[in-house]
């Protein structure tokens, strides 16, 4: 069975996943309603609020 002759350095490692971090970002929306910042096709954290009506009440 072939071995790696080397063992992978740490910078190597490094900028093997520093695409994949960068790919694989997060998006964030900001909300019509309140304009705060919040993940797509999530309830609004700050107003309760998705697809401009609410959803949650989150004043309480
Ligand atoms: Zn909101």
């Amino acid at each position: 069975m072939a071995v790696p002759k080397r063992k992978t350095s740490k910078a190597k490692t490094a900028s093997r996943r520093a695409s994949s971090y960068t790919l694989n970002k997060a998006t964030i929306n900001v909300c019509p309603n309140c304009q705060e910042p919040k993940l797509p096709h999530r309830v609004c954290a700050n107003c309760g609020h998705y697809d401009s009506k609410e959803v949650i009440n989150v004043e309480a």
